[in-house]
């Protein structure tokens, strides 16, 4: 007889992002000279003062629980952080440390939402936060945003998709998968459409904020709209600025009652994520900052020379980026040249004939894309591009 799984988990599937790692994984496994440019994540190895930290741990023995909100160190380095870089000021009782931004966001869902309540996420999107909604039984609402708007949300948009049922707002800048970015001006016009929506909750997820190369500074929402500090969740981690994907440390600085709730929650569920990784992301947040900075210029040049790759591809373009290490192209005159149906059939042929392995824009709620991550050497790049070429004639 079938188990009888819940509701909640038949809701959703699995991450579209892992889901193509995991492949490029099995085929690479099998022999097969596959390119992987399917999940983020930075190529480069943990700065060694950063790995040193975390070996010291072990050796020294902080090797047991912790609190579960997170080291009183690795909050005071997250609160300093937050000091330095957004101008933003938070106390110990505002900041949780989870097990990566994941977990981090996950804990915000179930933490606020109620069965029916609606959450505003602008498409592309990041492949997780609609199914996080479902998770927690909220309804995704999700607003879309073309090229031609640089895949951002007016505040015309914004505006029109709240109802009395709006509960939160998620916002990711630059985003995962587009790599566009909000400018403070365009923060301030979103800010002000939520300003009139005071019970409204948001959610910003900044987690890309130093794999950046925009005309103007990053800034993060409340740092360009301070009336909103009392109901803005700022998310964000070690992950990505500082090539730490695996030690899985998350952190977001908010209102103490909701961080208090999802600190509950992590209490019931995880507990403290590992003690080792939060010494190491201490050292991360407080040591020399100089480490981001020479994978930055990697990633800055690595985004020019693939996006004008993509470019030059038939049927292919793509919008170059403030950040991430993300490309996303529009594939559909390819697509139709190929006679193929979609953004999955296109991926897939991609991956079986180009031995390319790229995520679909379908799993970002933009069909008709496909996702590339540059966080690769750049002769991978080329590679990969000479074998799109053959492919797409
Ligand atoms: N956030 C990364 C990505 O989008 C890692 C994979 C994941 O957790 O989705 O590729």
């Amino acid at each position: 007889m079938p188990l009888a799984l819940s509701k909640r988990v038949r809701r959703i599937k699995p991450s579209p992002t892992l889901a193509v790692t995991a492949r490029a994984a099995k085929l690479k496994a099998e022999g097969k000279d596959i390119i992987g440019l399917g999940a983020g994540e930075p190529d480069f190895d943990t700065p060694g003062h950063i790995s040193d930290a975390g070996i010291k741990a072990i050796t020294s023995g902080f090797t047991r629980y912790t609190n579960v909100d997170g080291t009183p160190e690795l909050k005071d380095a997250i609160i300093a952080k937050f000091r330095r870089d957004n101008g933003l000021t938070y106390t110990r009782s505002q900041v949780l440390v989870s097990a990566g931004a994941k977990h981090t966001i996950f804990n915000l869902v179930c933490a606020l939402l109620d069965p029916g309540d609606e959450v505003i996420i602008p498409a592309p999107y990041w492949v997780s936060y609609p199914d996080m909604v479902l998770l927690a039984d909220g309804v995704p609402v999700i607003v879309p945003a073309g090229a031609d708007q640089g895949y951002k949300i007016t505040p015309a948009e914004l505006q029109a998709a709240i109802t009395p049922k709006t509960k939160l707002v998620i916002l990711n800048s630059p985003s995962n998968p587009t790599g566009a970015a909000y400018t403070r001006a365009e923060l301030v016009a979103l800010g002000a459409v939520l300003s009139r929506h005071p019970s409204i909750v948001i959610g910003t997820d900044d987690m890309y904020e130093h794999i950046w190369w925009g005309p103007e500074p990053f800034c993060s929402l409340v740092t360009a709209c301070p009336d909103l500090y009392d109901r803005t969740v700022t998310i964000n981690g070690v992950s990505k600025s500082y090539a730490m994907t695996g030690w899985r440390i998350g952190y977001c600085g908010g209102p103490a009652e909701l961080i208090g709730a999802m600190s509950t929650l992590q209490g019931q569920s995880t507990s403290n994520p590992s003690s080792i990784s939060q010494r190491a992301a201490t050292a991360a947040l407080n040591g020399d900052q100089s480490c981001v900075a020479t994978m930055n210029v990697a990633f800055k040049e690595r985004h020019d020379f693939i996006v004008a790759g993509l470019n030059s591809l038939k049927g292919v373009s793509c919008l170059p980026g403030f950040g991430t290490f993300y490309a996303f192209a529009n594939v559909e005159k390819a697509m139709a040249n190929l006679g193929l149906a979609d953004d999955n059939a296109f991926a897939e042929r991609l991956i079986t004939e180009a031995l390319v392995a790229v995520v679909p824009g379908s799993g970002f709620g933009a069909p008709g894309h496909v996702r590339l991550s540059f966080a690769c050497s750049k002769q991978t790049l080329e590679t990969a591009l000479e074998r799109m070429r053959k492919l797409l004639g």
